[in-house]
């Protein structure tokens, strides 16, 4: 152990400044914020843990029953070829 060990302090300590507590309001965004945080992850495990080949028989969007080849492509889907390449397009932001 290093002799100095035990009187370690910081070279440099706020004094000023550094004091002011956040207010209600402050501490209300903040957990909004954290809420929306939790919310957006939790929903990205599920979305995350669902099981790999529970593919539909049926798109989701239009009905369409889809393809075997592509419920084995792409296991976990839920939407034929062309309602996927809408729904990615309108996620880029496109259509
Ligand atoms: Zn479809």
């Amino acid at each position: 152990m290093a002799a100095g060990a035990r009187s370690w302090k910081p070279a440099w300590v706020p004094t000023s400044g550094c004091t002011r507590r956040p207010t209600m309001d402050e501490f209300d965004r903040a957990q909004e914020l954290e809420a929306l945080h939790l919310a957006a992850s939790l929903a990205a495990q599920t979305a995350a843990s669902r099981p790999l080949g529970a593919s539909l028989a049926q798109c989701d969007d239009c009905g369409e029953p889809i393809p075997e080849a592509r419920r084995q492509a792409a296991p976990g889907c839920t939407r034929c070829m062309d309602c996927q390449d809408r729904a990615e397009q309108r996620k880029r932001g496109g259509l």
